[in-house]
């Protein structure tokens, strides 16, 4: 009896890029994708060690932990490092970007995350894109967490890598992930002597070996459980609707802050400002007094179905996260995960009013 995972035929490589053409077609770009065979990580720190170099100097971006990530990745390429860190209850700014680049002339390279999950904030990218191409840097985005779940144009705002993963708003797999690669990039690359050849992390190796091979050969057996999965997840999006994929998590974004802040007991919105928010996930401040993570954990126990989850790092003490990506882009997990903070808050001696959370998820997210 065949299995539904295994003694599967083998990926081919028309199959592979087609699944390429469709990630392009998600970004809306005209320039180059490469499928890495991992998470996302490793096509982000392909990105840094294939742009950066001694010599380099890059302007870090740091709203969140990923932006610490980065740095330490150029810092360790010998690139000197900028970094622009700004509070994680907010977003940068173009302007800051500007000045960023104005007091440093010989800035190469920008790193910048779009919308991170673990801070719950997002980055206006198409600004800052037009900055950075003022200046003519080459421009490195992170859209892990805002793939599906917000506007993406990499060509239309000028960013050179793109890195998505599927796992958050697209609902999709984790194991592989992609990249969008400019001329530029390519060319920047192929000048860096430090940048990785023949290595797992190598953006040059999948332009060899199979770009510039007419995508006729895979390198390398891929991994391919995650790339039917990733083909499943991208036919489930162009079924859906784009549009309407987005539309359903800024809708989860904005119900799970207004009912947040409608459910009382101390609860805020973590993000100050509603526009700094990320549609992906809604972080949230947990009351004076309270811990966010020992709240999560009594949240969870009157409901483990909720996409609920502690800050991390030092923020375990103060953040609540709600996950509301993917499958759990609906009004119900919306409600479920106020509800089950509810409890936990009434449980820490609280007064909430569940009533008036849901009245206001509805009102900020009719219909359904
Ligand atoms: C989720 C995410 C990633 C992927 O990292 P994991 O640690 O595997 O979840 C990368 N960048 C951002 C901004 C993310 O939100």
């Amino acid at each position: 009896m065949t299995h539904p995972f295994l003694d599967l035929a083998p990926l081919t490589a028309s199959r592979f890029a087609e699944i390429e053409r469709r990630v392009a077609g998600l970004l809306d770009t005209e320039q180059d994708v490469v499928i890495m065979q991992g998470e996302a990580l490793l096509p982000l720190e392909g990105c840094i060690r294939g742009g950066a170099r001694p010599g380099s100097t890059a302007l870090n971006v740091v709203t969140g932990p990923y932006g610490q990530t980065f740095g330490n990745w150029l810092r360790d390429c010998g690139a000197e490092v900028v970094d622009l860190a700004v509070p994680f209850h907010s977003a940068v700014t173009a302007e800051q970007v500007e000045r960023a680049l104005a007091e440093h002339p010989e800035i190469d390279f920008v790193s910048l995350v779009h919308a991170e999950a673990a801070t719950g904030n997002t980055n206006p990218v198409a600004e800052i894109g037009e900055a950075v191409r003022a200046h003519g840097a080459l421009f490195m985005l992170d859209a892990v967490a805002s793939a599906g779940a917000e506007p993406l144009l990499p060509d239309a705002w000028g960013v050179d890598l793109c890195v998505i993963g599927a796992q958050k708003a697209m609902g999709g797999p984790a194991g592989v992930s992609a990249v969008s690669v400019s001329a530029r990039a390519w060319e920047r690359m192929a000048a860096n002597p430090r940048a990785p050849r023949q290595s797992y992390l190598s953006l040059l190796d999948w332009k060899a070996r199979w770009i510039d091979g007419g995508r006729a050969a895979l390198p390398h057996a891929p991994a391919q459980l995650e790339m039917l999965a990733l083909e499943a997840c991208l036919e489930r999006i162009e079924a859906d609707g784009l549009e309407n994929v987005i539309a359903r998590h800024a809708s989860a974004a904005a119900a799970t802050r207004a009912g947040a802040t409608a459910l009382g007991g101390g609860l805020e919105p973590y993000v100050h400002e509603a526009r700094d928010a990320a549609p992906v996930a809604t972080t949230l401040r947990a009351p004076a007094g309270v811990d966010a993570s020992a709240l999560v954990a009594r949240a969870l126990a009157a409901d483990p179905s909720v996409p609920l989850i502690a800050g991390g790092g030092a923020l375990a003490k103060e953040m609540i996260r709600v996950n509301h990506y993917g499958a759990e882009a609906t009004r119900d997990a919306v409600v479920s995960s106020l509800a089950a903070l509810g409890a936990a808050l009434a449980d820490a001696g609280r007064e909430t009013d569940l009533d008036a959370a849901r009245e206001a998820v509805k009102e900020t997210w009719p219909g359904e």
